[in-house]
């Protein structure tokens, strides 16, 4: 089936699932966003986008962050940051400070959170400007110069951030941060905050389908590199419920809080869903049920 045709058929399959859930509450400013709204985006890596629903209104990314934070580690210093962050799925929930400290303060992947902020710190020591550098890096894949954070969405997650605080402190206690932790946190929860629709996002994940190679032809990563990451997404990108969203969809993905999910089909491209209502797998209701079905309808899929 020609993808534009998939995609079509998936939002209509998915519609259903709009709104199902809740956007996630422990963020103020992420409660209050309208959970009917639901885009999805697919960038191919031969230049074309598709788009249907929202996909052009701006949302907050969350945790899809973390993959292109990961990414600008490992390409300034490939595996090095694996002597500080596991890479198992973790079995528990994202934000676990119980987990953490039965780790010893060794997070189990880059995408929960305390590994995040482990990777995040890493980019602070890399950078000087750990989000300034993640931005810039989402400005120039996604064409976009106005991709910004969302001070608002910010300074709710900072004020209501106990435990991301508490998080950064155990890490500290044991050794895992080199910079100041109000410094790791308020760079975290910038990243965090980052606003862009499905199309941007889909465009600035294109990388992750072309082994590495950016926008403008320059290699960020190499595919070795590449593979890994795609690896990692697979098996711990959307939360405590990986196994089940590699049975259903079968693509390397990460999820947001924000109702985002960003997937991977190497080779071909990279799909972008949004919708903020919030399944009990913390990951949107409708985006699991969008891609499912898209890789269902489609043959984008890595199995
Ligand atoms: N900023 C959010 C947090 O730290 C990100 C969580 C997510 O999207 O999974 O809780």
């Amino acid at each position: 089936m020609e993808i534009e045709e998939a995609l079509r058929r998936a939002y209509e399959a998915a519609a259903p699932e709009v709104g199902r859930g809740r956007p996630a509450e422990y963020i103020p400013s992420l409660a209050s966003v309208d959970p009917d709204q639901f885009g999805m985006a697919v960038a191919s890596v031969d230049g074309g986008v598709h788009v249907v629903g929202d996909a052009d209104t701006r949302f907050s990314v969350q945790s899809i962050s973390k993959v292109f934070t990961l990414a600008l580690v490992v390409a300034a210093e490939d595996a090095r940051i694996w002597e500080r962050v596991s890479r198992e799925p973790s079995g528990g929930p994202f934000n676990s400070l119980l987990q953490l400290d039965q780790e010893l303060g060794r997070p189990r992947n880059p995408f929960i959170n305390a590994g995040a902020l482990v990777v995040t710190d890493r980019l602070q020591s890399l950078t000087g400007g750990a989000s300034v550098a993640l931005r810039d890096l989402m400005r120039e894949e996604s064409g976009r110069a106005d991709v910004d954070w969302d001070p608002v969405v910010a300074k709710s997650e900072l004020e209501a951030g106990h435990r991301t605080s508490a998080m950064a402190h155990l890490l500290a206690s044991y050794d895992n941060l080199e910079n100041p932790v109000d410094q790791v946190i308020d760079q975290y929860v910038t990243q965090c905050a980052l606003s862009m629709t499905c199309r941007e996002l889909a465009l600035a994940g294109l990388f992750l389908a072309r082994d590495g190679v950016r926008a403008d032809g320059s290699r960020l990563l190499s595919a070795r590199q590449t593979k890994r990451i795609n690896a990692v997404m697979l098996t711990c990108g959307t939360y405590d419920s990986a196994g089940d969203f590699a049975y259903r969809v079968g693509l390397p993905a990460k999820s947001g809080v924000g109702g985002g999910i960003l997937a991977v089909i190497p080779d071909r491209g990279v799909a972008c869903v949004w919708s903020p209502a919030l399944g009990p797998s913390g990951s949107s209701a409708a985006g699991l049920a969008a891609l499912d079905a898209f890789t269902t309808y489609s043959d984008w899929t890595v199995f």
